[in-house]
C-alpha cells in the first residue's frame, strides 16, 4: 500500500457511508439511538476536504491514516467516532514510510483493534464493532502468513469481517448503547460491527483494482 492508495482506501469509505448510512442508521434503530449512519456518514465527510488539502509530497501512508483518525476525533460524534478516530489513529502511528507491505499493515491493523479495544473495553462476543474487526484481523493475519497478497489478505479479511458482524446478531450487546436493552439487544446485526465490515470492504475493494 502506497500513500495514493491509502487516500484511495478512505476515500472508499466515505462513499461507502454514503451508499450504506440508511441501513447503518437502520441497524442504530433498533438497538440504539438511530443515527450510527448519519455519524459515519458525516465523520468521513469531513476528512475528504482534509485529505486534499493533506501535503501529499511529505506524506506518509500511516500520515494519511493519522490525519483521517484525527478528523474523526475531533468532528464525529457518538461512541463510533473516538473509536474509529482512536483506531485510525494508531494504525498510522506505526507507518511511517511511503509504502506498506502485508506485515506492516498487519501491525497497523492489530494497533486499530487494540486502540478500539483499549478506549471502550469491549472484547469479542459483547456484540460491536470489535466481533468484526477481529474476524477480519484473524482472517488477514492467517492469510498473511501464508504468504498470500495484500489484495488476497484483504478480501479474505473481508469476508471474515462481514460474517463476523452477522454473527453478532444472536448476541446480548454487552457494551455501548444496545447494552441498556438487555436480552432485548439479541436477533439485531450490531451498527458498528457492520461499519467495520465495510471498512474492510473497502480496503479490499482498492486493493483489488
Ligand atoms: P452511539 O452509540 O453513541 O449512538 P454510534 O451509533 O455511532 O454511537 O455507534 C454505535 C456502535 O459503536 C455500536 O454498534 C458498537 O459497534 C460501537 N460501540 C459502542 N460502544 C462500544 C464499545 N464500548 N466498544 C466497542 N464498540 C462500541
Ligand atoms: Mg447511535
Amino acid at each position: 500500500m502506497d500513500i495514493a492508495l491509502a487516500v484511495a482506501w478512505v476515500r472508499a469509505i466515505a462513499t461507502s457511508m454514503d451508499k450504506h448510512a440508511d441501513h447503518l442508521t437502520q441497524l442504530d434503530a433498533a438497538i440504539g439511538d438511530a443515527d450510527h449512519g448519519h455519524n459515519m456518514r458525516r465523520g468521513f465527510g469531513r476528512v475528504l476536504p482534509a485529505l486534499d488539502s493533506y501535503p501529499h509530497s511529505r506524506a506518509t501512508v500511516g500520515g494519511v491514516l493519522v490525519k483521517t483518525g484525527t478528523v474523526l476525533v475531533t468532528t464525529m460524534g457518538g461512541a463510533a467516532g473516538p473509536l474509529y478516530g482512536s483506531a485510525f489513529r494508531a494504525a498510522g502511528k506505526g507507518l511511517n514510510a511511503p509504502v506498506a507491505g502485508p506485515q506492516a499493515l498487519l501491525m497497523a491493523l492489530s494497533a486499530a483493534l487494540a486502540a478500539i479495544q483499549q478506549l471502550g473495553g469491549a472484547g469479542p462476543g459483547d456484540k460491536s464493532m470489535v466481533d468484526a474487526f477481529t474476524a477480519g484481523l484473524d482472517a488477514f493475519d492467517d492469510a498473511t502468513w501464508r504468504g498470500a497478497t495484500l489484495a488476497a489478505a484483504a478480501a479474505k479479511a473481508a469476508a471474515a469481517a462481514t460474517a463476523g458482524a452477522r454473527s453478532t446478531i444472536p448476541l446480548q450487546a454487552r457494551k455501548g448503547r444496545a447494552s441498556y436493552l438487555g436480552a432485548r439487544s439479541i436477533g439485531h446485526q450490531d451498527p458498528g460491527a457492520t461499519s467495520t465490515a465495510l471498512i474492510f470492504d473497502a480496503l479490499a475493494g482498492v486493493l483489488a483494482e
